[in-house]
């Protein structure tokens, strides 16, 4: 009998919920461990990096990297599971477009340290002591991954062959992602395995959205009694459906919340964010003397990077806060 083929699983800069992912393929991963090898997992088992280091190039199928990138050791481990394997999957919003923790591209390296070790209430720091990579202490050397200046998507550091959008992917896009991966049946290099199609043309509320509309206020949803029957664009709330692909289910929607933006952009989109205020622009029904107030509505948006950029900003045109380098 063929031996079956190795995969990896990997975490970097990101909150856990993509490992949460592969469990909540409940009985179907017993499906997936009959047709593969796991070969490194360290977050559910006990492996280590030379686990990785002793196999061939290539030794892996596919390697499933969840999470930005953020340090150096994140940067080496990527590296490393590139070379030992044919395929790599971007596993999740963070590795596919930089995520939430992305938005910590909004600030430095030095602003992020001084407020987590020396100026946050709860820390307690008399002599300001800050990580540094290499550091003596009681006659001995302690060497720590570099923290970078900024939060990287996984495609900025390596190439990456195939993506799995979602915060976190659904399992029936993570099964179908495998089935394809297993029956060789895997779309052109560079695809986003979900349908490229805006959320809004699957969303149940699509119908109540009306063609041109005006709104005065933008709303945030715990502002509102939000109608479960009606789009949420329509009621003054920002939804990303128009900037978003599909294939989630529509599961915030369902849960009576506006889309976030986590399955990304459709193909050949580099913005969401902009692709979202283009959306809005083409939407919003202001006449030529209004349009003072349009720009007081979108000015008006307390937090505009984290509406339209929550999951995408490393991947968008500034990145971050723009800073001399
Ligand atoms: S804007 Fe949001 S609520 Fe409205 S149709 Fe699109 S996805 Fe649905
Ligand atoms: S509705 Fe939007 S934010 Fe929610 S899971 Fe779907 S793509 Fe992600």
């Amino acid at each position: 009998m063929a031996e079956k083929p190795w995969v990896a699983f990997y975490w970097c800069a990101s909150c856990g919920g993509c490992e949460e992912a592969v469990v909540d393929l409940a009985e179907k991963i017993l499906d997936v461990v009959n047709a593969v090898n796991i070969g490194f997992w360290p977050v559910a088992l006990d492996f280590k990096k030379k686990d990785v280091e002793e196999k061939p190039d290539g030794f892996f199928v596919a390697s499933f990297i969840n999470g930005a990138v953020r340090t150096s050791e994140q940067e080496e481990m990527v590296r490393l599971l590139r070379r030992k394997s044919r395929l790599v999957f971007a596993f999740g919003s963070c590795s596919h477009l930089g995520g939430i923790p992305g938005l910590a591209n909004l600030y430095s390296k030095e602003e992020i340290f001084k407020y987590v070790y020396m100026d946050s209430p709860s820390t307690e720091n008399p002599e300001g002591t800050i990580p540094t990579p290499h550091s003596h202490d009681n006659g001995y050397e302690l060497e720590i991954p570099e923290f970078y200046d900024r939060v990287l998507s996984l495609d900025q550091v390596i190439d990456v062959d195939y993506y799995v959008p979602g915060c976190a992917p659904p399992p029936d896009i993570v099964m179908a992602g495998i089935q394809a991966l297993l029956e060789g049946k895997l779309p052109e290099k560079g695809a986003v395995l979900s349908p490229n199609k805006a959320l809004c043309s699957t969303c149940p509320l699509n119908e109540t959205k009306p063609e041109k509309f005006l709104i005065k206020d933008l709303k945030r949803p715990h502002e509102v009694e939000i109608d479960p029957e009606k789009c949420f664009l329509a009621q003054g709330i920002v939804c990303l459906g128009p900037a978003t692909r599909t294939g989630c289910g529509e599961r915030c929607i369902r849960a009576n919340m506006p889309c976030r933006g986590c399955f990304g952009p459709l193909d050949n989109v580099f913005d969401q964010g902009l692709s979202m205020l283009s959306a809005m622009a083409s939407i919003l029904d202001y006449p030529p003397e209004e349009q003072k107030e349009f720009e007081q509505l979108l000015n008006a948006c307390p937090d505009p990077a984290g509406t339209f950029y929550r999951f995408s900003l490393p991947k968008s045109i500034l990145k971050g806060k723009l800073r001399r380098e």
